[in-house]
């Protein structure tokens, strides 16, 4: 008798935490769609108003000029997260393809060396040659930003972004000498809405992990409080 009492009640919080990790599915599936459609008609506006503040900068007098940069640099701000948002509504991979990672590590400099600069740090990306990975390019773009974004806001003043061979797998890892983060601070990164930052989505992470896993890789995070925090992805080498 007492056996089957055990059994109940295992069922039931069986069943409990079912019914919760579902109402947590479905409030993730709203909050999705919802970003989707607010971003996507947010993001049209503003590139227009920033095409004008482009254009009005030309001719403004060096007071308004200044007033000018600070609203375009908050324009991207904006537009940065927007991508958040919409890169969590859209994880899935669009172009699966064998492509080369090293020349994706050139590109992302391109974007984020200029980034790196504004936060008065610097971005070091090294790479060996023909890291051929299977995925979609576009995709673990996104995953190389947000990771170094979120070194680059961890207040650190290098950042070191490297690309190797090891046996047959592709390892990318990012590595910065910021604030670093307690055991229970690693513990939560990835969960949905977790940030420490004032204009933080707590979005990056999830959508990240999300990516590396679709991709057949995986993300470990190592860190030291005070010291930095080092990103280790491997992926699958596609020969
Ligand atoms: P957001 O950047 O919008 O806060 P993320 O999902 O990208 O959201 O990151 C979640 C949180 O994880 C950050 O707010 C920060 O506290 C922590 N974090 C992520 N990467 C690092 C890092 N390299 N160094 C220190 N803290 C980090
Ligand atoms: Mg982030």
């Amino acid at each position: 008798m007492a056996m089957a009492y055990v059994l109940l009640i295992e069922h039931m919080i069986a069943y409990s935490k079912m019914v919760h990790q579902m109402q947590v599915t479905e409030k993730l599936t709203l909050v999705s769609a919802l970003a989707a459609s607010v971003a996507h008609e947010v993001r049209n506006p503003m590139t227009v108003v920033r095409g004008f503040l482009q254009l009005m900068q030309k001719t403004a007098q060096e007071a308004h000029s200044r007033h000018i940069t600070i609203a375009i640099r908050e324009l991207d701000r904006m537009e940065m997260i927007i991508s958040d948002y919409l890169n969590f509504a859209h994880p899935e991979m669009e172009q699966v393809e064998v492509f080369d990672a090293k020349k994706l590590l050139d590109s992302v400099g391109v974007l984020m060396i200029p980034y790196a600069m504004m936060h008065n740090a610097k971005l070091v990306i090294r790479g060996e040659d023909y890291l051929l990975v299977l995925g979609d390019p576009d995709k673990l773009k996104q995953v190389l930003i947000n990771l170094v974004k979120n070194a680059l806001e961890s207040g650190a003043t290098e950042v070191l972004l490297v690309g190797t061979i090891q046996k047959s797998v592709i390892q990318l890892v990012v590595e910065d000498n910021g604030s670093g983060m307690n055991r229970e601070e690693l513990k939560r990164l990835g969960s949905p809405f977790y940030s420490t930052k004032a204009n933080g989505t707590g979005l990056g992470l999830m959508v990240t992990f999300r990516i590396v896993r679709a991709m057949g890789g995986s993300l470990d995070f190592s860190s030291q409080q005070g010291a930095g925090t080092r990103a280790v992805m491997t992926f699958p080498c596609s020969e």
